[in-house]
């Protein structure tokens, strides 16, 4: 990554500590963990992964990486409704492209949830056997009712003083399906009266006759999330076990559940400790998966990879690098305040890793024709322009110039505005590294469209010669050669919400949706850009930055999305 550059424009250098590193500072000094930093990411394997999970993961597998340690890439995966493979593969995919791994001196640290039922399933009945679980049989709607309020501690279940025996052989019945679903849950014994509701009693284990992506119908009972969650970071040894602050309210009850295993000679001491830090919320786009989800189903936007999704396959469909990402996480930093970062910083970051990768190359995305009357027919000469300005050492690009040129439409106006330098009758403009030409006038069809301009052509302008420097013109505009511009289809993106916060204040996100936000354009493109790999990126001089697309795109017949353009339009 460039150091040097903007690097005043940061809200955050790259080696910038954050309160977390604080803390795993002050345990290497104490020698708590003996110098070792063992964190996991883990997501359930119920969705695509977006732009906010891209928080979690740089930081996870980043500080990881920082401290010679190793992340986990774990699938929290136990609610058997929602989960597939697919949803598996495709976050292996994202984390993987975004540059992460999860091994470390060849062994694999990849976790399934589900892989812990057993252990689960016989720590859960060690908790009965010290008296600290008990099945609870009152129904959802009792259990409800006396959890109590925020002002009122909650009413002790009429089972909770089930006798060991009676709660080993009903849970072990619950085990075996011999109840229907709802019928029984099992509880954690600790504190109906607590101000927090998390620890009045929880379940940690509740029927449910549903078919498990990976242990198939092995499973009836099923393990909570809070339970499964302290459990499986114990078993892995992790460290420091990041999450978002909603999880704030849960640490009492995964240093309960941990406390307690521990005592009971499970666990060694010291325990994983969870830490919270604020989660990503980004203006102009949504970051929860049922609303994403919603987006797909009811076709809004083209699949889960819709350049316009904030999922991670979307992004990288887009055009976004992983270096961008990383930039992106690296800036926005990690705090415990809950804030909205705007989406110019994601776009900025784009920009910033782009600037100096990109190759320069022209597009006409909105094509009119340029006849140089003076210039012969059927001859054509080569012109070059390098392929990135602050990079002589990459060479150069080369193209035509002829009779026939393709410029950008708005780059002519019959009657210019003040101020207008440009293509307009009687004015002379310099066409990108190639001549100097003076406009003569325009043709028209019979509705009175402008079908074609005409000019004359300087012979001795030529850029990059010694007659050049004698023109002195204020306008400059791009062009491609008829005989050599390659036809393309050009997809031009912006954000798919017109609004900052699509859904605050629980309203209607979809009545925020930006109907301008994809355009499809069939364009010319210079002879450098037709033999683009899908995902190539170029700067289209003027127009941004786009990528060949990773999916239509073929070597000789691109089609470009646009990722972003050379300057933020949605500033105020
Ligand atoms: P769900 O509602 O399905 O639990 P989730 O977004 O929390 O959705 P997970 O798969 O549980 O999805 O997330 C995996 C990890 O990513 C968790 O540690 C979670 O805290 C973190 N994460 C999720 N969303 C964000 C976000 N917007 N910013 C930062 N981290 C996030
Ligand atoms: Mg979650």
């Amino acid at each position: 990554m460039n150091t040097e550059r903007k690097d005043a424009d940061r809200t955050d250098a790259p080696a910038a500590s954050n309160f977390i590193r604080n803390i795993i500072d002050d345990d290497n000094q104490s020698g708590k963990w003996a110098q070792r930093v063992e964190t996991r990411f883990p997501p359930e394997p119920n969705g695509y992964l977006h732009i906010g999970h891209a928080k979690s993961i740089c930081l996870n597998f980043g500080v990881a990486k920082r401290y010679g340690g190793v992340c986990h890439l774990r699938f929290d995966d136990t609610n058997p409704e929602k989960e597939s493979v697919e949803y598996v593969n495709s976050i292996i995919d994202a984390v993987t492209w975004l540059g992460f791994e999860w091994k470390k001196d060849d062994q694999d640290y990849l976790f399934y949830a589900s892989d812990y039922y057993d252990k689960l399933y016989e720590f859960a009945e060690l908790l009965i056997q010290r008296g600290k679980a008990y099945v609870d049989s009152q129904t959802p709607e009792e259990m409800r009712a006396n959890r109590g309020s925020a002002t009122e501690a909650g009413t002790n279940s009429p089972f909770r003083d089930r006798s060991v025996e009676e709660n080993l052989d009903l849970f072990r019945r619950m085990k075996a399906g011999e109840f229907e679903e709802g019928a029984h849950v099992l509880r954690a014994k600790i504190d109906m009266a607590s101000p927090n509701f998390n620890m009045r009693d929880p379940v940690i284990y509740r029927i449910r006759f549903a078919h498990h992506y990976r242990t198939g119908d092995t499973w009836c009972v099923y393990p909570m999330y809070d339970y499964t969650h302290c459990i499986s970071d114990a078993l892995e040894n992790i460290t420091h076990s990041l999450c978002t602050l909603e999880f704030e309210d849960h640490r009492p009850l995964y240093d309960w559940v941990l406390n307690e295993l521990a005592d009971a000679g499970v666990f060694t001491r010291p325990l994983p400790q969870q830490i919270e830090f604020s989660r990503l919320n980004l203006t102009y786009a949504i970051t929860s998966k049922r609303k994403l989800l919603q987006l797909v189903n009811e076709n809004h936007v083209d699949g889960w990879d819709d350049p316009r999704m904030p999922t991670i396959v979307g992004v990288r469909r887009r055009g976004f690098t992983p270096e961008a990402i990383q930039l992106f996480c690296e800036r926005i930093g990690v705090t415990k305040v809950d804030s909205w970062i705007d989406m110019s910083v994601f776009e900025g970051a784009l920009r910033d890793d782009l600037d100096d990768k990109a190759p320069r190359a022209t597009a006409v995305l909105d094509p009119l024709k340029l006849i140089v009357d003076n210039y012969p027919e059927g001859q054509s000469e080569l012109c070059s322009a390098p392929v990135h300005p602050h990079h002589p050492e990459r060479g150069n690009r080369e193209f035509t110039f002829s009779r026939e040129l393709w410029i950008e439409r708005e780059d002519f106006q019959e009657t210019p505005p003040k101020g207008y330098f440009r293509l307009f009758p009687g004015n002379k403009v310099r066409l990108k590294y190639g001549f100097v030409v003076e406009c003569t006038g325009a043709e028209k069809d019979a509705e009175g469209n402008i079908v074609a301009v005409h000019c004359n052509y300087f012979p001795d302008s030529k850029s990059g010669t010694e007659g050049s420097s004698n023109y002195k013109v204020k306008g400059t505009i791009q062009f491609i050669s008829v005989d050599n511009a390659v036809p393309a289809e050009v997809r031009l993106y912006d954000r798919l919400f017109r609004e900052e916060q699509p859904d605050a204040g629980g309203r209607d996100f979809l009545e925020a949706l930006n109907p301008d936000s994809k355009r499809v354009v069939q364009a010319f493109v210079e002879p450098a850009a037709k033999h683009a790999a899908p995902e190539d990126r170029f700067q289209f001089e003027r127009h941004g930055y786009f990528v060949a697309d990773r999916v239509d795109s073929k070597p000789g017949q691109p089609v470009f999305n646009r990722i972003v353009g050379l300057r933020d339009s949605w500033g105020k």
